[in-house]
């Protein structure tokens, strides 16, 4: 069991949620955060810290958003670790630039994960 971060958190990358991470779990991915879930003990501390609601507990997960579940998975292993906890140094991406991407991702996660990947 581990906790999710689901598609609110796109284009936030502020890091109110990686603060409070006692085993700094949070990994940091082009458009969102993600929770390693071999590493997240299930506290909890960072889902009352995060503004957009976007902290699941794994089997809390609304069922549009059951597939982040396996997204933070894969991008999990992926991506670099939160270098700074809570350094506001991740900047935030400009809804206006996601919206179009957000659309997609509603369609297709496959889309969105291969962006991803590909940093594109
Ligand atoms: S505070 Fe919430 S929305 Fe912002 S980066 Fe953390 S999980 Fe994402
Ligand atoms: S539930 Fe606890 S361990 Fe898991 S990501 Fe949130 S703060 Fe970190």
């Amino acid at each position: 069991m581990a906790h999710v971060v689901a598609e609110p958190c796109i284009g936030c990358k502020h890091g109110d949620c990686v603060v409070v991470c006692p085993v700094d779990c949070f990994r940091d991915g082009a458009r969102m955060l993600y929770i390693h879930p071999g590493e997240c003990i299930d506290c909890s501390a960072c889902v009352a810290e995060c503004p957009r609601k976007a902290i699941f507990r794994e089997d809390k997960l609304p069922d549009e958003w059951v597939p982040f579940r396996d997204l933070n998975a894969t991008m999990a292993r992926q991506c670099t670790r939160v270098a700074h906890k809570g350094s506001r140094s991740m900047q935030p991406i400009a809804t206006t630039l996601l919206k179009p991407f957000e659309d997609l991702l509603r369609n297709s996660l496959g889309y969105f994960q291969s962006r991803e990947t590909s940093g594109g």
